[in-house]
């Protein structure tokens, strides 16, 4: 019998694991999506869509589908997948990997603010400038709402829902982004200041090369902490090793 592992997705890293695990043979992967981007991108394996119904519908998924291991490749900032994924696992017994890449680091050049949360990130703006980059996600806005006088440009995936700030802008766009295609975005825009959540990885991080070139200011919103006793795995062979498959 195959052994199946199951990817919690919606990152690049997600896609790169279920591609790797496909190839394999006697190995069945499944990534599970969210669901909330309407066109994702092509995924290898077997996919499925949409929430568990906490960690005890995850719990019952991984029983029903004879689960032999999860990855939880999803993005850092999914507080309450993560948080399922390892009650799930506790409550079933399933090995759990935790895959997430590492946060940025600021250079000596950069001028970070952090933030440990969007509304701490929404009271420091007026201080920092009056054209604002917001880059936090399209359901990241509501903490940004109530701020007047400022102006948004909002750049998202998928349009984004109010509640949002009565000055904003939107644009729709999905990395990865380039540092001249960045700079010139940050320049045409008269951008005085940048947000962002501390997402990591290559695909979005164009936009903080540029805020260095131009001196911008950067409020960098922190990351949810892993759940208690859970500790992760920066990258894809780091993953692959710790599932310790049968060789291939
Ligand atoms: P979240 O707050 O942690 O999750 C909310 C609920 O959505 C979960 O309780 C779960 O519903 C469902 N869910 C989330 N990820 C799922 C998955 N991979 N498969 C099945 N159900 C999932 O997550 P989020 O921040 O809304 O992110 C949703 C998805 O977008 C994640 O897969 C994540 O990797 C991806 N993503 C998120 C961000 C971000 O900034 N948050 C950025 C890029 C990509 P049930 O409780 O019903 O199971």
């Amino acid at each position: 019998m195959s052994t199946h592992v199951l990817v919690l997705g919606g990152t690049t890293e997600a896609r790169e694991l279920a591609a790797l695990l496909a190839a394999r043979p006697g190995l069945r992967v499944t990534t599970s999506l969210a669901g909330r981007v309407s066109r994702p991108g092509p995924q290898a394996g077997e996919v499925r869509t949409g929430g568990f119904g906490g960690a005890d519908g995850l719990a019952a998924w991984l029983r029903e589908h004879r689960v032999d291991a999860v990855v939880d490749a999803t993005h850092p900032f999914a507080e309450a997948i993560t948080r399922n994924a390892a009650g799930a696992a506790a409550a079933t017994g399933v090995p759990l990997v935790v895959l997430r890449r590492p946060g940025w680091r600021p250079g000596p050049a950069d001028r970070w603010h952090p933030a440990g949360s969007p509304a701490e990130a929404a009271r420091l703006l007026p201080g920092l400038g009056r054209r604002v980059f917001l880059t936090t996600g399209r359901l990241g806005l509501a903490a940004f709402a109530p701020l007047t006088g400022l102006h948004f440009l909002v750049r998202s995936v998928e349009p984004p829902e109010p509640p949002m700030p009565a000055d904003t802008r939107v644009l729709l766009a999905r990395g990865p982004f380039t540092v001249a295609g960045e700079t010139e975005l940050l320049r045409a825009h008269r951008i005085d200041v940048l947000v962002t959540k501390d997402s990591g990885g290559e695909a979005t991080a164009a936009k903080l090369t540029a805020a260095r070139k131009l001196g911008l200011p950067v409020v960098v919103v922190g990351r949810p902490p892993l759940p208690y006793g859970v500790t992760a795995v920066p990258d894809v062979p780091a993953a692959l090793a710790r599932l310790c498959l049968p060789p291939a």
